[in-house]
């Protein structure tokens, strides 16, 4: 099987050019279904691990899911939440910063919901936002959302040292699926709740998002809280691409369950 994990790697140091990455491929998966079987496969894989980790309880994973309006981060939160036990598991989603959050500095939601040692937690949307809206639409001053990425990697780096592994997933489509989810969505009554009008006027913004996701994988992907890069066009590549890199995530942390109690062996029931 060809390593996913590293294919999709943003080379810490290295500068992501999207316009090199093809969002509908599929790096040598060529049926739905031989990857829908990889798929399953690895929510089992991931389903030990959790159990591993929530044993060992000195540890915990958070996944950070980006991507541009309709990338397909709800649909990704579904199919790989379905490989974890959700007593142990969470999953937040931020919003733009309202009350009390608007009161701290921005990191201080984010650090909040870091999921407890022995637990995994999913992030829809992050405090790359941060330096991804805010810096497209000017919500703070230039000056202010650069000093971020330094933030950002301090913050990371010292959840990382906490005992929190760090994996990050950007999930890329590309302009023409973008418009097909958004049609879609329109035509489904069970889906167009979803859209909004704002996601018309977001979609001019699409070079800029564009250079903002760049600079921020460049800057913030390090070998403590690595960057991926997903094509997304085709949602069955995402979900496995995503699954292949968490299950090594989760391997690479090396879970253990703990020791037994001693004298364990030599109990006797009556
Ligand atoms: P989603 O698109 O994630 O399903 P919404 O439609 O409610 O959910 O969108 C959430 C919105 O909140 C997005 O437009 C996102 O850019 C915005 N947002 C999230 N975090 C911030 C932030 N820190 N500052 C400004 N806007 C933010």
């Amino acid at each position: 099987m060809k390593n996913l994990s590293e294919e999709l790697l943003v080379k810490p140091g290295s500068t992501p050019k999207l316009h090199k990455i093809d969002p509908s491929g599929t790096h040598g998966w060529g049926s739905k279904t031989a990857a829908a079987k990889q798929f399953q496969k690895n929510l089992d894989l991931l389903s030990v691990n959790q159990y591993r980790l929530y044993a060992e309880n000195r540890r915990a994973l958070l996944i950070v899911l980006q991507g541009i309006d309709a990338g397909g981060k709800d649909g990704t939160v579904r199919h790989v939440m379905a490989g974890f036990n959700p007593q142990g598991a969470s999953v937040t989603s931020f919003k733009v910063p309202a009350g009390e959050e608007k009161q701290h500095d921005y990191l201080w939601r984010v650090h909040k919901a870091v999921p407890k040692f022995g637990e995994i937690g999913i992030f829809n949307r992050s405090h790359y936002e941060d330096v991804l809206v805010v810096r497209v639409h000017n919500l703070v001053p230039a000056h202010v959302w650069k000093k971020r990425y330094d933030q950002i990697n301090n913050f990371e780096q010292m959840l990382h040292e906490n005992g929190v592994h760090i994996v990050k997933f950007f999930l890329y489509i590309d302009r023409d699926e973008q418009k097909r989810r958004f049609e879609a969505r329109i035509e489904d009554s069970a889906k167009n709740w979803k859209f909004s009008p704002a996601d018309i006027e977001e979609r001019k913004f699409w070079n800029d998002y564009t250079k903002a996701f760049e600079e921020a994988m460049e800057k913030c992907s390090k070998p403590w809280a690595p960057w991926y890069v997903i094509p997304a066009n085709k949602k069955w590549f995402r979900n496995l691409a995503v699954s292949e890199v968490l299950v090594r995530t989760l391997e690479d942390m090396n879970l253990k369950y703990p020791k037994p109690a001693e004298g364990l062996d030599k109990l006797k029931f009556e």
